[in-house]
Order: C-alpha cells, then structure tokens, then sequence
C-alpha cells in the first residue's frame, strides 16, 4: 500500500517524539539516551509502512510473527534492516526465519533452545538471544517462570559456553491488567530476577540486555533500566493504520 505524504510526515513526528519520551525517560533514569534502544514494532503495517518507518531512521523493526518477518525481510531486502523477532517461534519456522534475524527477544523453552541452536549450527553462525520469562504469571503468556529461570542457565546455558546461542539478557511484557504502576511492579522484577541469576553465574554471565516496555510503559520501563523498548502503536497514531 502506498504511503502519502501526510502519513510520512505523521510517521516521522510520532517517531521524533517517541525518541524525545525515551531520551526524557533516560535521563530522569540517570542514563544516557544512547543507553536505550528504540526496535520500532511494524506488525500492524504492510512492507511501504514498514519501508516508510524505516526512512525516519528506525533500522532496528520488530515482528511478532515469524512469517510476516521473513516475507517482509524478501521484500525489503535492499534496506539495510536489523529485525528482531519479538513474538513466539515455533520450532518448524526456526531454519526459516534464523537467517533474517537480529536479535531473538522470545527464546521461551528448553525445546527451542536446543531447536535454535542446532539450526545455528547447521546455519554456521552465532545468534544473539534474550530469554523471555512470563514475569507477570498470566497464563495465556509465554515464557520461562521467574522461577525456573536461574534452573535453566545454570543447567543448560552456563555448560554449554562454546553454543553459537548468545544469551544477552531477558525480555518480558507487564501485565495486561493494572497500568502503568503494575507494570513498573514486573519490571523492576524482571531486573531483580536478571542481577539473581547473573550473580548465580558469579558473573560469567552478565545478561546486560533489558527488553521490555511497548507503547504504554516504555518510560516507566527506561526508568527501571530496559535498553530495548518495542514501540508499535504509537508510531502508527493518527494514520489510520
Ligand atoms: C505488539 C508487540 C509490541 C508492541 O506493542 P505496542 O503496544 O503496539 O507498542 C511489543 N512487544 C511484543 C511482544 C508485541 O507483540
């Protein structure tokens, strides 16, 4: 679908402004802006949208399915686009989507770690990955429990050293229910439970990355230290999209 001019120009003052809240939030965090990344989120929108958000400078876009990732990555191919993989991957779409991706935000079970890391094998690279942990305990979510986690990197992450997996830390969403102080509540967990396990590794494993906060809560994410927000909606606002 073709893109206007009025839509461009509404795309680039939501991403000018959502670049002025993360920087805000940053430094009120006392980090720098540069501290934060911003993986704008292209679910909602065709390969154009998705091409147009990429000329306001977002190369770092996020897809939630793993088809739409790998069909828009053909089609934008001359771009020179960092996808990240934000949404549950099943393991008979990991060989196909592994060449295309980043960053896998959603590594969620001990099944599909083993399925990623034998695909990366075969594939002959190295593939950087958060652990998603169901942090707000809601049954319809995916995700390690808070409580299996440390478990799981000391059993099977921390032993395999040499694995093409690179663990760069964790990935949740808040709560659907509570706003904005609830899930302020999930991320300081969440970080909580990154310094917990990062220590149990006696610091072999640092897990520096924090990816949470979407469009409602990525200032109170910034504040209790995400350095991934995934940002759709409010990219999209007043464009019909
Ligand atoms: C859709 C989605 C987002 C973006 O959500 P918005 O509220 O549109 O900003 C972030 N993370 C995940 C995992 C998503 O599926």
């Amino acid at each position: 679908m073709t893109v206007d001019a009025s839509v461009r120009q509404r795309i680039a003052d939501n991403v000018a402004q959502t670049r002025e809240r993360i920087a805000a939030a940053a430094t009120r965090s006392g980090r720098s802006a540069a501290a934060v990344q911003l993986v704008a989120v292209t679910k909602y929108v065709d390969a154009d949208w998705t091409h147009a958000v990429w000329d306001c400078g977002c190369h770092e876009l996020g897809e939630s399915r793993p088809q739409q990732l790998w069909s828009k990555a053909a089609e934008l191919a001359d771009a020179s686009i960092h996808w990240h993989l934000i949404g549950h991957l099943q393991r008979n779409k990991v060989e196909r989507v592994l060449p295309h991706v980043t960053l896998l935000h959603s590594l969620d079970s001990p099944r599909l770690w083993q399925a990623v890391e034998h695909a990366c094998q075969q594939q002959g690279r190295e593939l950087p990955v958060l652990l998603e942990v169901n942090i707000s305990g809601d049954e319809s979510k995916h995700g390690f429990a808070p409580a299996e986690l440390e478990r799981f990197v000391m059993d099977v992450v921390m032993p395999h050293d040499g694995a093409a997996i690179k663990v760069q830390g964790l990935m949740a969403m808040a709560s659907l229910e509570g706003g904005p102080e609830r899930a302020r509540c999930d991320f300081r967990a969440l970080r909580q439970l990154r310094d917990q396990v990062a220590a149990a590794t006696a610091g072999q494993l640092l897990l520096p990355e924090l990816s949470m906060g979407m469009s409602d809560d990525f200032e109170v994410a910034i504040e209790e230290g995400a350095t991934l927000v995934r940002v759709g909606s409010v990219l999209f606002e007043g464009t019909g999209a």
